[in-house]
C-alpha cells in the first residue's frame, strides 16, 4: 500500500489543505478498479471508520497477493469541511466561504476524461478540491462515495442506468434499500461519477462492470466499533464481488431483498409549524396512508398548540431528523411510497 498526500490550496496566502491517498495495485490490468471516499460532508463519519475497519483486511489480502484491480482510497475527502467551526459547532456540509453544499457543484463532465476539468486556478479552494476528487476517482470501474443521512437506515443512490446491475452491490453491502435517481442537475459527487459514461462508447462507459453510489450509512451518530466491522466487511464483500480482491472463501452475493424505489416515490414530509418534534415514526417503520407520523408541538401548554401530520401514502420511513427542533417548512422525514409522491419536490438527490 502506497500513502500520499495532497494538498490543495487555501483562499488566501499561508492557509492549504491537505489530504491522504492510499493506493494499492493491482496484478491484473484486466480486473475492475476501485475508488472510496468518505466524509465529503465531513461531519459524516460511519464511512470513515468503515475505512478504518476496512484497511487491515486489504492490508492481508495485498500481503497474500490478492488485490486484483488497483483501489484508490480517501478516507476522509473534505480537509476544508473537516477544519470548519462555527461558534464550536462543526459545519461539515456546506463550503462557509461560499455556502455551496460540498456534495453540489462537482463538473459533470461530457466524457470520463481529466483533460475536460474545468481550470480552477482562478476558482475557490472548495473548487479546487471537487475537481482534484474527480480526477482522483476517474478511471476507476468502481466509484463509492459514502455519506450518512441524519437518522435513518442504510441505504444507496444509484441512477438508474446501472439498475439492476448493481443488485449484487447492494446484496453485498448488505444495505436496507436502493433510491433510483435519473437526473443530476446539481453536480453531485456521483453524478460526476456516472454521468460521463452516459454518452460515450459501449466499450468506455463498460455498463457490464460500472459501478458508482453514494452510500447512506445510517444516521450521524452511528460510529460505532461494531457497524463499522458490518459495513467494512459488506465493502469487502462488494469488492471481492466485483472481482478487485480474490477471496475463494466467499461465495457470490444472494438476490437483493431490500426496498427498492425511485426518487420519485419519496414524500420529505414538511413540517407544518415550528416547534418540537415528537415522532410516531422511526427509519424502517412500515406506514399505511393515514398513519400520524409526527406532532408538532408549536404553542406548548394551549389548546390548538399542537399540529399533527400524516403519511400521504403507503411505504416505509426511510430518515428522520436527530434533532427535535424545527422550523415551519423544514422536512420531517423520507417516506418511501409504494407509488410516485405527490411533492413535487422529490426526484432530487438529497444526500
Ligand atoms: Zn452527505
Amino acid at each position: 500500500m502506497q500513502k500520499s498526500i495532497e494538498r490543495i490550496a487555501g483562499d488566501s496566502e499561508g492557509v492549504s489543505y491537505e489530504f491522504p491517498v492510499f493506493r494499492f495495485t493491482g496484478s491484473d490490468k484486466a480486473a475492475s478498479s476501485a475508488y472510496l471516499q468518505a466524509a465529503l460532508h465531513a461531519g459524516e463519519l460511519p464511512g470513515v471508520v468503515a475505512i478504518d475497519a476496512l484497511m487491515p483486511a486489504l492490508n492481508k489480502a495485498a500481503a497474500e497477493g490478492r488485490i486484483k484491480g488497483d483501489i484508490t482510497i480517501v478516507p476522509w475527502a473534505n480537509p476544508i469541511g473537516r477544519a470548519q467551526y462555527h461558534f464550536g459547532e462543526h459545519q461539515g456540509r456546506f463550503h462557509l466561504g461560499t455556502r455551496t453544499n460540498f456534495n453540489r457543484a462537482f463538473p459533470l463532465l461530457a466524457a470520463p476524461d481529466a483533460k475536460l476539468l474545468p481550470d480552477t486556478a482562478f476558482g475557490g479552494a472548495d473548487q479546487r478540491l471537487k475537481s482534484r476528487l474527480v480526477q482522483l476517482s476517474l478511471g476507476h470501474d468502481i466509484v463509492l462515495d459514502l455519506h450518512c443521512d441524519d437518522e435513518g437506515l442504510a441505504y444507496l443512490y444509484i441512477h438508474t442506468s446501472l439498475w439492476p446491475a448493481m443488485a449484487d452491490c447492494a446484496a453485498a453491502m448488505g444495505v436496507d434499500a436502493v433510491v433510483l435517481w435519473s437526473e443530476d442537475t446539481d453536480g453531485t459527487f456521483e453524478g460526476a461519477s456516472i454521468m460521463p459514461y452516459q454518452n460515450v462508447p459501449a466499450d468506455v462507459a463498460k455498463f457490464d462492470r460500472r459501478v458508482a453510489t453514494t452510500v447512506e450509512y445510517r444516521g450521524i451518530l452511528d460510529v460505532d466499533g461494531a457497524l463499522a466491522k458490518a459495513d467494512a466487511d459488506g465493502l469487502y464483500r462488494l469488492l471481492v464481488a466485483r472481482g478487485v480482491i480474490a477471496d475463494s472463501t466467499l461465495s457470490a452475493p444472494g438476490p437483493f431483498k431490500g426496498v427498492v424505489a425511485p426518487l420519485e416515490n419519496i414524500d420529505m414530509m414538511p413540517a407544518p409549524r415550528a416547534g418540537a418534534v415528537l415522532y410516531d415514526v422511526k427509519p424502517g417503520d412500515r406506514v399505511v396512508r393515514g398513519d400520524r407520523l409526527a406532532t408538532i408541538v408549536h404553542a406548548p401548554g394551549e389548546t390548538d398548540g399542537r399540529a399533527e401530520v400524516f403519511a400521504p401514502q403507503d411505504g416505509i420511513i426511510l430518515t428522520r431528523r436527530s434533532r427535535r427542533i424545527i422550523r415551519a417548512g423544514e422536512d420531517l422525514l423520507k417516506l418511501v411510497g409504494d407509488r410516485k409522491s405527490a411533492d413535487a419536490r422529490s426526484g432530487t438527490l438529497e444526500d
